[in-house]
Order: C-alpha cells, then structure tokens, then sequence
C-alpha cells in the first residue's frame, strides 16, 4: 500500500485512545477547562457511569460563536501563546474535545458575557454539525453521549458502572482540592453524588475544602506544611501519624496547581514518614509545590498527570525536610539529625 495520511477522525481516535481511557478521562478534560475559563460552579451529571452520559456546565467565561468550530478542531486552544515552556493553565495541548468527539457524540452550548445568545456545536464520531443558535446562560454546557461507540474495542474495556463513577468521582475530588473557591457537584444515576460548596482561596479555605474531601476529622488530625527552598515553594497540610489510611489513595499533589500522580513525590512522603509510621499505613495528604513553570516539564504524557522536575533532589528534600519539620514541631517527632 502506498504511503497516505491518515483522516482527521482516524487521527483523533488514536489520541482519544492515549487521552480518553474511560468516562473519568473525559470528565477530567472537561472540569480542566471549565476552571481554565475562570468556573466559580462547575456542575456534573452522568448516567450509566458515563458511558450514557456526562455533562459538564460551568459559569465560566465561555467560547465566542464564531469559535465554536475551532474549539472541536485538533491543535486548536486558546491557552498556550507561544512558549511550551510557561504552561499555566491546566489544558494546552487543543486535544481533548476533538479526541471526544471523535469517539463519542459530544455537544457544546456556550455564550460568552458580550454574546447576546448563545450557540451550540456537535460532532459526533468525528463528524462535526454547524454551529446552531441556543439558549444558556453565560458559561459553557459539554455534553458528551453514548462515549466509545464509535471505537467497540475500547468501549469493552469499561468496568461497569459502579467502578466508573467512583473513577469520575475520584477525578473530581482529586481536582477540587486545588480550587477550593470553586462549588463542584456531582450528581450520577446511582448513589454517587458529590456536593463541594465553594469556601475560599486562604489556607483556612483550602483546609475547610481538605475536610470535605477527607472527611470531616482531617483538619483536627493534621498539621499544616509551609517551606521554601530555592525558588520552590511547598504548602499544604498532612495527617498526624494516629490517622492513616491502609492505601496511599488520600495522597493528593498539586504542581502549579495541577494534580499530578508522581513516583519522586510518593517515595518523598514515605520517606517523611519511614520511622513514625509501619510500613503499611500511608498518611492522608495534599501537597502543593509552586516552582518556575520552566523548571518542571509537564508534556510528559497527554494526560498530563506525569511531571519531570528539573532538580528532582531539590523537590524531595524539600518535601521529606518539611513534612518531618512538622511532625517535629508538633511534637509528634523527636528532632534528629538525621539526614533526609
Ligand atoms: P485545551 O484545553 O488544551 O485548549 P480542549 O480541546 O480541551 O483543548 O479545548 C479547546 C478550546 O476550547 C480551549 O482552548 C478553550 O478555548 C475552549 N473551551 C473548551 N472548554 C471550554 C469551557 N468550558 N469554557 C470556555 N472555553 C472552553
Ligand atoms: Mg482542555
């Protein structure tokens, strides 16, 4: 066969496949760029643990009519200008929603403050309607059906309703802890629901949010964590050695106010905790490192989780060194000398 590119929807089917693994996949993208639209709600239904249906509506700023059609084009994104190296918002990568709509039937109803109406955009299996008029408020409806249809293999692969609602409730959650001004809710067909009102950016506001995702015990079973070394900050709060968990699950980082899943930052925690805690316990905490956008690379993968620091030394010292400074200081643990 002679050498040819392949289609756009063929093309987005195959990043769907790295970006869109399950519903979670898909509420995740979908949350990220409602906060990146500056949402103070953003609001989740799903049915059938979102293979039937997710929808996402938020407040934010909204997409211009006559953008609508690039909002489902591949590449295309308002948020990185020029520079891969200064990413500060939480998507850049003009992939998410032309991967969803081209394995499932997605559509968009926005209207932005200056618009006077409102206007609507589908594509379903790749293949985008023209934009229609609508009526919305100000902000941004997605709602995304009958996910995997166009692509059977992948839509096998779903574990049932109940594992993925929990996945999507987990994304949000996981997601929620950075923006506690922000009211999330989810509401699913079965018993999953979620209700996160918004309380406030300060670290009061951030631990009032910790306690509606943890539970209400943490702020009174954690110490707060406050350290700077070299140009990377680190705050947050972390469980006092009595309340454990039997998973590292209640593990929660945030990079630049990302949530990340990392391997140096996990092995840091463990090691804070290597000689007050037995092995098989795991500390319930949320970390937040604030470092030079350019000193950490986060297009690792399209799913943006995975994360490279650029002094990966300087991030584990400062986190072991701080986690056990409060422990210390709480008198929880005895001051050593010991090196971290
Ligand atoms: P990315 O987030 O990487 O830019 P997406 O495919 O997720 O790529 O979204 C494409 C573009 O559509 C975004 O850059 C943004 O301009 C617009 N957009 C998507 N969702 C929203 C939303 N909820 N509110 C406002 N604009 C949005
Ligand atoms: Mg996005």
């Amino acid at each position: 066969m002679p050498i040819r590119q392949l289609s756009e929807t063929m093309i987005n089917q195959i990043a769907a496949g790295e970006v869109i693994e399950r519903p979670a996949s898909v509420v995740k993208e979908l949350v990220e760029n409602a906060l990146d639209a500056g949402a103070g709600r953003v609001e989740i239904v799903t049915a059938g643990g979102g293979l039937n249906l997710i929808r996402v509506t938020d407040d934010g700023s909204g997409i211009p009519e006559p953008e609508l059609a690039l909002a489902v084009a591949r590449h295309c994104t308002s948020k990185l200008s020029t520079d891969i190296n200064d990413i500060r918002s939480l998507g850049f990568r003009g992939e998410a929603l032309p991967s969803i709509g081209s394995v499932a039937r997605l559509s968009i109803r926005s209207r932005t403050a200056q618009g006077d109406s409102a206007a609507e955009i589908s594509i379903e299996g790749g293949r985008v309607a023209p934009v229609r008029p609508a009526a919305a408020n100000r902000g941004t409806t997605v709602e995304v059906r009958d996910l995997f249809f166009a692509t059977p293999a992948r839509l096998k692969f779903m574990k049932g309703e109940r594992a993925e609602s929990s996945a999507t409730s987990d994304v949000i959650k996981r997601i929620a802890i950075a923006f506690p001004s922000v009211r999330f809710t989810l509401a699913g067909s079965d018993r999953s629901t979620l209700e996160l009102p918004a309380t406030d950016d300060s670290p009061e506001g951030q631990l009032r949010r910790l306690a509606q995702v943890m539970g209400s015990e943490f702020p009174d079973n954690s110490i707060a964590v406050d350290a700077m070394r070299e140009g990377v900050q680190l705050t947050g709060y972390v469980s006092i050695p009595s309340f454990t968990r039997a998973n590292a699950l209640q593990q929660y980082a945030y990079v630049n106010g990302r949530p990340v899943r990392d391997k140096l930052i996990a092995g840091a925690i463990r090691g804070a905790y290597m000689d007050v805690l037995p092995r098989d316990r795991h500390a319930v905490v949320a970390l937040f490192l604030s470092l030079d956008p350019a000193t950490v690379d986060v297009n690792v993968h399209p799913a943006k989780a995975d994360v490279r620091f650029r002094d990966p030394g300087l991030v584990r010292g400062l986190i072991v060194g701080a986690i056990r400074e409060a422990l210390t200081n709480a008198g929880i643990r005895a001051a050593t000398t010991g090196a971290a």
